[in-house]
């Protein structure tokens, strides 16, 4: 039988689930306080041995450790390794930065969206993750940052781990509303950002949620011809449907949509493509993040000079476009995108 996972579930939700095991929901407003500190059945000392027996064999509490931390000398970033019950491994990346430590979140062992760039999508998408295992995430993580200094604690998310958040659209909405919820880690849905490649009708649903998240999206290049080179996707959701979303969505939530553009030599960074993108988003309530590639030992794509890549900021805010460079982090870690779990994972085969 499946054992139940508490940590997907609501205040609510447990205490119901702890009436149908024929407990009082006040056990069950204990047992959350305990998961969201990341504690095993074992260590909550102050239900009965016979209840946490019970709980143990019938549910599980905490579906994600981290495996293996990386500490980068130069920044201060830290990969994780996180490890799942199945066996199955993501990444997350803990950045500190002066405002507080912003974590990159998986939501998806691997990924099905085939982006030609990126190291995540190489082996396609094994399984989506649940809202608990992505919450668990968030509690490994603080109670990691915790012990590097009692005042540290996960600040920020960025969705943009492996996985299209928008191709598990449940869990991912299950997953903010319990991250947000103010007798949990009540972290505040302005501070967490929504990464898409851009599902379209997703993002229209997502419009309609109500939740004041931050919706990014990897445009990747000016125009659907050498958006197709990269991105399947964009044979499916050519860029005017795409921008349309976005449109609406900024109509609907009044928040400006982040553009996420990762420069690629030779393809998508001469000043007619800046032009050719202001033009395009002319008007728009957004902001260009420019993401110098990070170059992925399976792909031979790389990044332009930093030269290039300042010309085409320049660009782009001559145009009225605002835009800035996405400053590399945790670089001597395998920091980016994917590849320190494809490194252990291929590892691990040899
Ligand atoms: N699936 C979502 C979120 C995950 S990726 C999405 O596509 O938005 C987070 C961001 O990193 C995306 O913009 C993605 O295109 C980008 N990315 C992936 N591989 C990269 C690489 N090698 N270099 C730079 N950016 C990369």
């Amino acid at each position: 039988m499946m054992k139940t996972q508490l940590l997907s579930m609501s205040l609510e939700e447990l205490k119901a689930y702890m009436k149908q095991i024929g407990e009082s929901a006040f056990r069950g407003k204990q047992v959350y306080e305990w998961l969201m500190r990341g504690a095993d059945f074992k260590d909550m000392t102050n239900l009965s041995a016979a209840l946490r027996a019970k709980l143990a064999e019938n549910a599980t509490a905490n579906p994600v450790r981290i495996e293996e931390v990386r500490l980068s000398k130069l920044d201060e970033t830290s990969k994780f390794l996180y490890l799942m019950e199945d066996g199955n491994m993501v990444e997350g990346v803990l950045m500190r930065y002066h405002h507080g430590d912003t974590l990159c979140l998986s939501t998806q062992v691997g990924c099905k969206m085939g982006c030609k760039f990126c190291a995540s999508t190489l082996d396609g998408c094994v399984r989506s993750l649940t809202p608990g295992e992505m919450l668990g995430q968030v509690i490994a993580a603080n109670n990691y940052a915790k012990s590097l200094d009692p005042d540290r604690r996960v600040h920020n998310i960025v969705l943009m781990g492996s996985g299209e958040p928008l191709d598990n659209y449940d869990n991912v909405m299950k997953f903010l509303r319990l991250v947000n919820a103010p007798e949990g880690l009540n972290i505040s849905l302005r501070n967490i950002s929504l990464s898409t490649c851009g599902l379209v009708p997703k993002m229209y649903d997502l419009a309609e949620e109500n939740l004041p998240v931050t919706l990014s999206v990897s445009l990747h290049a000016p125009n659907d011809s050498i958006r197709r080179q990269t991105m399947p996707v964009a044979n499916t959701y050519p860029m005017d449907k795409l921008l349309e979303a976005c449109r609406n969505y900024i109509a609907k939530t009044g928040r400006r949509v982040i553009f996420e553009y990762a420069l690629v030599a030779d393809l998508n960074c001469e000043q007619k493509h800046a032009d050719e993108l202001a033009k395009k988003l002319r008007g728009m309530q957004c902001h260009v993040n420019l993401i110098p590639l990070n170059s992925v030992k399976e792909r031979n794509l790389e990044a332009p000079s930093r030269q290039l890549a300042e010309d085409f900021q320049r660009r782009l805010e001559h145009n009225h476009i605002s835009a800035t460079i996405r400053r590399e982090m945790g670089s001597d870690i395998d920091g980016a995108c994917g590849q320190l779990r494809r490194k252990v994972l291929s590892e691990k085969n040899q």
